[in-house]
């Protein structure tokens, strides 16, 4: 128990945590070339937040949360997605009065409670992007965009773009009448999920996961047959800016992002290369939201991206995250007066920028040398009695060997 992590969760040891370190410089970089700016919000809000943003009628808000009572008795949720925190700063901060658009991105670890399995965790790690207030769909070609152009720069090529739009509040309650109507014949077959859902949001009867509720929407009423002109006139715009991108999609009329707020583009990356749990990225347009978590009435459009997930996909596609440098120099040394002296280089070379290690273990110097290797160090300077006297060193060229002498004096500068 003391020595399990808890059920769902990972540790990152140093031989993984070079793979993140990589890929999150990569998306701080794409992200600088977007001009989206980082934000940072806490790791637990008010649950308040998450019903609200989230939505009473999803699996997130109703069985997923992370919630508990704090000692003064608020309810306390951990982070179960990123938008609703990123609003909730955005209104806290009357960010809205800045220059617009707003174009946040965000790296943040997430939690839910789930049934843990390949690509699914209970903390997990997203990236996720955001823009505030613009209602044209040039934003959301440009969060579809940056989604696309960071999978491929990760040596993706196995990902499919799938787009749908789910219209606006007006749109959508002339669809769920017609979806009521098409499933009331088959409310009993319906899983217990879904005759709920059959109450409180028909349309994510059609998200449903188990084969048996798939077959019985198969014919169902797709939202894309009942938008309204305004929000069909968005969805051939949003086509025609990924037209003019070049990017590659496939309209998926059952992608839905379920809630009042949520409205036109929702959209997913998917790939096959990592089983069930396919979606590596899923975004969409939330015309609602800003207002419902206590704001001005502010459109905006995003997306949420698992880390785990794009990792496993990477690898999958055979893409190589290059390791980190390691020690540049190790310095052995023998005797307190060699210590003193070796000391002193390492802090020159280390406030110089070079990383530089010796040993704190008590080794003999045939050990030292045996440790270097091992941890692979690119170069050895031995400092004993004899390098002293003659204040002259031996720097060793681990790989191949080559040794070259230097003064005391000088070396630090050789090896900057
Ligand atoms: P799923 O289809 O897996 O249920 P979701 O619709 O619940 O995903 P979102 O809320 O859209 O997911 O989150 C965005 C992304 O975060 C997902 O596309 C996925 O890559 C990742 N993700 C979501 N839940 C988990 C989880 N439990 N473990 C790992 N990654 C996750
Ligand atoms: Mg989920």
């Amino acid at each position: 128990m003391l020595t399990n992590a808890p059920k769902g969760t990972k540790d990152m040891m140093p031989e993984e945590a070079y793979k993140w370190h990589f890929l999150e410089e990569k998306f701080a970089d794409i992200c600088r070339r977007y001009g989206f700016q980082e934000i940072r919000t806490p790791v637990f809000e008010h649950t308040e937040l998450f019903k609200r943003g989230v939505g009473d009628t999803t699996d997130i808000v109703q069985k997923e949360m992370y919630t508990f009572k704090d000692f003064a008795g608020r309810s306390i949720t951990l982070r179960p997605e990123g938008t609703s925190p990123v609003t909730r700063a955005y209104v806290e901060h009357k960010a809205y009065a800045g220059v617009q658009p707003h174009k946040y991105y965000y790296n943040i670890p997430c939690f839910r409670y789930e049934k843990p399995q390949s690509g699914r965790l209970r903390e997990f790690h997203q990236f996720g992007v955001e823009i505030f207030e613009s209602s044209d769909m040039m934003a959301d070609a440009e969060v579809i965009a940056i989604g696309y152009e960071f999978i491929r720069e990760m040596g993706i090529t196995d990902v499919e773009l799938e787009i749908n739009s789910v219209g606006c509040p007006d749109c959508r309650q002339r669809h769920r009448d017609a979806l009521r109507a098409f499933l009331e014949p088959k409310y009993d077959e319906l899983c217990p999920t879904c005759q709920e859902r059959f109450h409180t949001n028909p349309m994510r009867i059609l998200d449903c996961k188990s084969p048996i509720d798939q077959e019985l929407v198969k014919d169902a009423p797709m939202m894309l047959d009942y938008l309204c002109d305004e929000c069909r006139q968005a969805f051939e715009d949003l086509k025609a800016n990924l037209d003019a991108l070049g990017i590659p999609y496939k309209v998926n009329p059952r992608i839905v992002r379920g809630l009042d707020y949520y409205t036109k583009t929702a959209f997913e990356f998917v790939t096959t290369k990592i089983g069930a749990q396919g979606t590596v990225c899923g975004g969409g347009r939330y015309d609602g939201l800003i207002e419902e978590v206590g704001g001005p009435s502010t459109p905006g459009v995003g997306w949420g991206m698992g880390k785990e997930r794009m990792l496993m996909t990477m690898e999958a596609c055979g893409f190589e995250i290059p390791e980190e440098a390691g020690t540049e120099v190790f310095i052995a040394y023998m005797g307190d007066e060699a210590k003193k002296a070796a000391l002193k280089l390492m802090g020159e070379l280390r406030s110089a920028g070079v990383a530089v290690q010796m040993d704190v273990m008590g080794r003999n110097l045939k050990n030292q040398f045996k440790h270097a290797n091992r941890i692979n160090a690119k170069k050895t300077v031995v400092i004993g009695e004899n390098e002293l006297q003659t204040g002259r060193l031996t720097i060793k060229d681990m790989a191949t060997g080559d040794q070259k002498e230097v003064s005391l004096d000088s070396i630090a500068d050789e090896l900057k």
